[in-house]
């Protein structure tokens, strides 16, 4: 596995341990060449989905940037990172177990939605607003006044 900072190739493995329910296996890794650490995740690929977009154009399913969509909505959220890893898996084993290789970007943003809004407000009103590409600053505050706060929220 190449480093990520160094882009050397040797890269050694320094701790192995089942993830996320023993769906991954998470491994730390460090890089020899430059000091870095970074960790990486294993795990089955039960078939290869792949999205159709609004515009038609068809596209392999990409987990790192489902990933990095649900990241950045979650940042300096106060959950769990193994939380997100969790949740993220969770999202993908529902797509993979729906029975379609094809599956529509519409239907991937409502299910990112719907378990978004289950574990952070802010976080899924991020992804929303990203999502649904609010253009008129009307909607967006109507969209938030139906929100409700977090059961046993802190008023965040
Ligand atoms: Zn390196």
């Amino acid at each position: 596995m190449r480093c990520p900072f160094c882009g050397n190739a040797d890269t050694q493995v320094k701790d192995s341990r089942p993830a996320e329910d023993y769906v991954a296996i998470r491994r730390r890794r460090f890089c020899p060449a430059c000091g870095g650490r970074f960790t990486t995740y294993e795990r089955v690929q039960l078939r290869d989905l792949v999205v159709i977009k609004s515009s038609g154009k068809r596209e392999d399913f990409d987990r790192d940037k489902l990933e990095r969509s649900i990241r950045i909505a979650m940042q300096k959220r106060p959950v769990d990172p193994e939380r997100i890893d969790q949740m993220i898996s969770g999202i993908v084993r529902r797509l993979e177990s729906m029975g379609e290789t094809d599956i529509s970007s519409k239907v991937i943003g409502e299910i990112v939605m719907e378990t978004l809004a289950r574990i952070d407000t802010v976080a899924y009103v991020r992804f929303a607003s990203v999502y649904k590409n609010f253009q008129e600053a009307d909607d967006f505050d109507k969209f938030v006044s139906e929100l409700r706060p977090p059961i046993g929220g802190d008023g965040e």
